[in-house]
């Protein structure tokens, strides 16, 4: 129930009012303030008749089912990965977080694709968030009970967890003087290399080839994913691989379906990213290998 619902029923319930008579009050108002919007008018009608939109701050222990403007403070326990789904022949998604503090936990349920988006970015398992404005529904397949977020619901982290605070230092690209170190680097991707991204090899003589071994033929080819690319940090850029889980990892952060499309849309130059890497020198040319690559977190005190 969003805030508008939520008054219409306090009026219907504690002031007897039905929906023509509510009309016809809004409309009287709006007459009044021309410059008045409907939701304005509904709340000063509400408010001239004692109902406040009241947040209200709950334990989780204590949230029974239909409440709404709850205020919710918990640690993130679990944060599932969104999932598709239909929503009246559309596609969406949804995404779960469960939360708990010292009276419980609770699923929350994200529906908004906005706050979705900004969810997966910059809340960690371990995270302290703050929830305001959402509502709880008993889950009819679980009977358990679940706070859904709307797109009226603030969530705020309030305390990172140690272990994801960033406290890594960044090194500039044109700064990285050493090989077989990690660096930490924040940059644009501006750039892939996508007429090949397989690395071939005969794993029975160890050796790179292009499509079979010339002494084994094709019985013992692995196939590793391999992407290069040019990474940009706006100083200066690099040369970039990503083998194997990490390329996979790079190729998640885009959002099209097939791997054709992901790879155009990583080449964009759209993405930027945090990446541990380590650095090769060849003919005085530093390159870097990828370890770990993630989307930058949002510097967020809201999202
Ligand atoms: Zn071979």
């Amino acid at each position: 129930m969003n805030t508008e619902e939520w008054l219409i029923s306090e009026l219907k319930e504690k002031k007897g009012l039905d929906d023509s008579k509510l009309a016809e009050l809004i409309e009287s108002k709006q007459k009044l303030f021309p410059s008045l919007n409907k939701e304005s008018a509904l709340r000063m009608i509400a408010t001239e008749n004692g109902i406040h939109p009241i947040r209200r701050s709950f334990k989780i222990g204590d949230i029974t089912e239909e409440m709404s403007h709850l205020n919710v403070f918990g640690k993130v326990n679990r944060k599932f990965d969104p999932r598709s789904i239909k929503i009246k022949n559309r596609d969406g998604r949804v995404m779960n977080l469960n939360i708990g503090d010292d009276t419980g936990s609770i699923n929350l349920v994200i529906w908004d694709e906005k706050v979705i988006d900004n969810i997966n970015a910059s809340v960690s398992e371990g995270d302290e968030i703050s929830i305001a404005n959402a509502y709880s529904k008993k889950n009819k397949m679980t009977g358990s009970m679940e706070l859904h977020v709307g797109s009226g619901t603030a969530i705020s982290v309030t305390n990172k967890s140690p272990q994801n605070q960033p406290n890594v230092k960044y090194t500039r690209l044109q700064d990285i003087k050493e090989e077989n170190i990690i660096y930490h680097i924040k940059g644009f991707i501006v750039r892939l290399f996508t007429n090949n991204i397989y690395l071939i090899r005969c794993t029975e003589c160890n050796k790179k080839v292009e499509t079979t071994c010339d002494v084994h033929g094709d019985k013992f080819l692995s196939k590793t994913l391999l992407i290069s690319g040019i990474i940009d940090d706006g100083l200066s850029s690099m040369k970039i691989s990503f083998f194997d889980k990490t390329a996979e990892k790079l190729l998640q952060l885009s959002k099209s379906q097939s791997l054709e499309d992901k790879l155009n849309d990583l080449s964009f130059g759209m993405y930027q990213v945090e990446v541990a890497a380590t650095a090769r020198k060849f003919n005085d040319i530093f390159s870097l290998t990828a370890r770990d690559v993630k989307p930058l977190a949002y510097n967020m005190d809201r999202i």
